[in-house]
């Protein structure tokens, strides 16, 4: 066995006093029953759509961006929460609901899993059929083909696994600069994020292989992302889980050509017919981000839903179904009970003034 543990991951820096007191203050509202009472007085309606990414072991942490993670043992009690708590409905449902002009009630919730990460089949889905709930997966369908890890991770695993400390980036205007110094290295590894963000799949490989020359990683990741075999084989296994697509190359649908948000929808929904003999109806945005060419381009590749990223929002009747707003996950059990009741944001809006 390999010795998996580097000894100098990347660490981030811990939510800020602020972050902390608001979170007390919302299990404390929940806890104490205010936000169940809120929920009760102030007639609310409407579903959390749940957003995960990674499913993740002590192994993983090396390999996996821990802002895009949920451990496991987590998600087990997450799952547990919801199957006795909560009302979970697939994406479907909620959207027939939503045609119907019928508002769903407070605390139901509904599962979504980003990018196609393997461990949403070797770890997530036995727990999610142990519960029964149901829940999408959106691929991102070149990283599938190519059983790539998502770039960020890719990123990641890089600095984790460096034998080399320098870093010299002249066409990036980043560097020199010394890793072996935390703060640089996570500075650094924030900046890159960002860098690659917008970056087309090319760039993406362009700046990702001249980093792994200079940082020359002592050993690569596991796969991390499924493969088209792994996906038939969870859909066997799985049928609870229904796969829905998030374009070909995970490209920032708002930073690209309005024609190129075309292309990278259209070939998702064609990759997901050839490899699976099914056509795709969900589609999430990379990033959560949309505009009015990326709406259109799922529009027009017949997709019947779009998710974004926003916590602010339960979907209700008037929800639309091209801008589906997601909480990500909490990666911790103590907000969960909240965010999944019906009161946030708003009761934490109103009374903390802060969501
Ligand atoms: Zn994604």
């Amino acid at each position: 066995m390999h010795d998996t543990t580097f000894s100098r991951p990347l660490t981030f820096a811990p939510m800020r006093l602020r972050r902390q007191v608001l979170a007390a203050l919302q299990c404390g509202m929940a806890l104490s029953g205010i936000g169940a009472a809120y929920v009760r007085m102030r007639g609310v309606s409407g579903a959390v759509i749940l957003m995960y990414h990674g499913i993740t072991d002590r192994e993983d942490e090396n390999w996996i961006d821990p802002r895009f993670a949920v451990p496991v043992s987590v998600f087990e009690r997450q799952m547990r929460f919801l199957a006795r708590h909560r009302r979970v409905i697939s994406l479907d449902e909620l959207l027939s609901l939503i045609a119907a002009g019928s508002s769903p009630p407070p605390g139901t919730v509904v599962i979504t899993f980003d990018d196609g990460y393997r461990g949403v089949f070797t770890k997530a889905a036995p727990i999610l059929k142990r519960y029964n709930l149901p829940a999408t997966l959106y691929l991102a369908t070149g990283q599938v083909t190519r059983v790539e890890a998502q770039w960020i991770d890719t990123l990641y695993s890089l600095f984790n696994a460096r034998s080399c400390d320098l870093l010299h980036l002249a066409e990036e205007n980043l560097g020199p600069v010394n890793l072996a110094d935390p703060g640089n290295a996570r500075a650094s590894y924030l900046a890159l994020a960002d860098r690659l963000l917008p970056a087309s799949q090319g760039q993406r490989e362009k700046i990702l292989t001249e980093i792994a020359q200079q940082l020359r990683p002592l050993r690569a990741p596991p796969p991390l992302t499924l493969s088209w075999e792994e996906v038939r084989q969870l859909r066997r296994l799985f049928p609870g889980i229904e796969i829905g697509v998030h374009t070909r190359d995970h490209i920032d649908l708002t930073a690209c050509e309005p024609q190129v948000a075309v292309e990278e929808v259209a070939a998702s929904v064609a990759d997901v017919r050839q490899a699976l003999d099914l056509v795709p109806k969900h589609f999430s945005f990379p990033y959560g981000r949309s505009n009015s060419a990326a709406r259109s381009a799922v529009i027009a590749a017949n997709l019947s839903s779009a998710a974004v990223t926003d916590p602010a929002v339960l979907v209700d009747s008037d929800g639309d179904p091209y801008a589906m707003p997601r909480l990500s996950a909490p990666s911790s059990m103590a907000l969960f009970p909240f965010y999944t009741s019906g009161a946030y944001p708003q009761a934490s809006l109103e009374v903390f003034g802060r969501a």
